[in-house]
């Protein structure tokens, strides 16, 4: 294997989802739902496929079927506020992922620097490396750490440590808000402190923005492209998996400036080419559909988190309850909880991860059939041990779910 692969090899999805079949537990783990959205975006899916005479069995534009790409424009034009060029300034991708890999991978010269906050989306590291990009960490520092109970906005950058990791190698910073997995969402002035960075030191911003629908209130969503000179050095991304509650749709994009789009275009182009027509013209039909109800009570982008504020407030109770110290996440549908109270009743020998998150969340699964995400798989290696006092749970689940993991949580020790 070349060596600018080996942050590739070891994946966390891969082992703990092995491990949640094999144990036979309760999966508050990877992120998905585990119960269906709304009937008519599956709907769509099953009408699109069956329809006669209409290609789209067959396929479609490369950079995104022209149904949906103008959907993502419409959408977006609203909400950043500026006119979106559906044919230069989108493009559709094999998820969120995707669109992060040509991001990056169209952006990076062998030796570029690219900052990355931490904790991180796991795959931003191997991406980087797979460019020939050096990766750049820098950790969010709890600036609350004696608060009673403590919240995802307590962590924050220090804006002088950030500074300092620009230089003349610089490319681009990633960020994440929503933010998997602490549930950051980051504010006006944060962003304003990354975006006059960039524009300082001349760097492109990467903005993954998966959970942009997933927000609690009264916490408000910014999108960095519209900070004053932001758009014309931000890639935007998004993914219809996590803006439908559909995962495995596997379909994302990428929006910005059209000489930025060029670079992610033409990895696209080698690499995948086109994506499915169905899911694109699915999809394409389910942005019509909510674009009409935006604002409305019944648009989906608001009954989506009125529905995960309260299972949200349910997990931080039930963790709480349980001898956790969780954090509230304004954002996103994971929770982060410090473990570390139960470390002295516990041999966790018969485990040998290096890290101890590791060593918990499998003796946890194993022993007490319950599962969760070492948090310090979000961090990179020199700052692991950071992370290793937390664990990570999804909350995107049904009522009788988590109420089963209340059971289990009351009961086991
Ligand atoms: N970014 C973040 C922060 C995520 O949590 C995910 C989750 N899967 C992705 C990107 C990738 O999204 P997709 O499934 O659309 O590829
Ligand atoms: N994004 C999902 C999570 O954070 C997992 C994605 C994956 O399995 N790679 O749980």
């Amino acid at each position: 294997l070349p060596s600018r692969h080996e942050a590739g090899v070891y994946s966390v999805w891969i082992e703990f989802s092995q491990l949640a079949v094999t144990t036979k537990c309760l999966n508050l783990g990877q992120g998905f739902p585990d119960y269906d959205p709304p009937s008519r975006f599956s709907d769509y899916l099953a009408q699109v496929a069956t329809e006669k005479n209409s290609f789209f069995n067959q396929y479609t534009r490369g950079f995104g079927h022209a149904r949906l790409v103008k959907a993502l424009a419409d959408l977006y034009s609203k909400l950043i506020d500026r006119k979106i060029d559906p044919m230069n300034e989108i493009m559709v991708t094999v998820g969120a992922y995707e669109a992060l890999y040509c991001a990056i991978q169209g952006n990076i010269e062998v030796g570029d620097e690219a900052i990355i906050i931490e904790p991180f989306y796991d795959c931003y590291e191997p991406m980087v490396r797979t460019a020939g990009g050096i990766p750049r960490f820098i950790p969010l520092r709890n600036t609350k750490p004696n608060a009673s109970t403590s919240h995802s906005s307590d962590w924050k950058l220090d804006p002088d440590e950030l500074a300092s990791l620009f230089n003349s190698k610089t490319k681009l910073i990633i960020i994440n808000t929503p933010h998997n997995p602490l549930g950051k969402i980051f504010d006006y002035d944060e962003l304003t402190m990354i975006a006059n960075l960039a524009k300082k030191h001349n760097v492109l911003v990467i903005s993954d923005e998966v959970y942009e629908w997933l927000v609690y209130k009264p916490t408000q969503h910014i999108r960095i492209a519209t900070l004053p000179e932001m758009w014309q050095r931000t890639i935007t991304i998004g993914s219809a998996g996590k803006t439908f509650s559909m995962t495995g749709w596997k379909l994302g994009w990428a929006y910005g400036p059209s000489y930025l789009m060029k670079n992610l275009c033409v990895v696209h182009q080698t690499a995948i080419y086109t994506c499915a027509t169905t899911v694109q013209e699915a999809a394409a039909r389910g942005f019509e559909h909510e674009i009409a109800l935006l604002g409305t009570p019944n648009s989906y982008f608001q009954t989506l988190s009125d529905e995960l504020q309260p299972k949200m407030n349910y997990l931080f109770k039930i963790l709480q309850d349980g001898g956790f110290k969780p954090i509230m996440p304004e954002g996103g549908y994971f929770m982060i909880a410090d473990w570390t109270n139960f470390e002295d009743q516990l041999d966790l020998n018969s485990e040998t991860d290096k890290y101890k998150d590791f060593r918990f969340v499998k003796w946890l699964s194993k022993n007490i059939k319950l599962q969760g995400i070492p948090y310090s798989a979000f961090y990179s290696e020199g700052n692991k041990r950071m992370a290793e006092n937390y664990l990570r749970f999804c909350f995107f689940k049904k009522d009788e779910t988590l109420k089963k993991a209340e059971n289990i949580l009351t009961t086991w020790t």
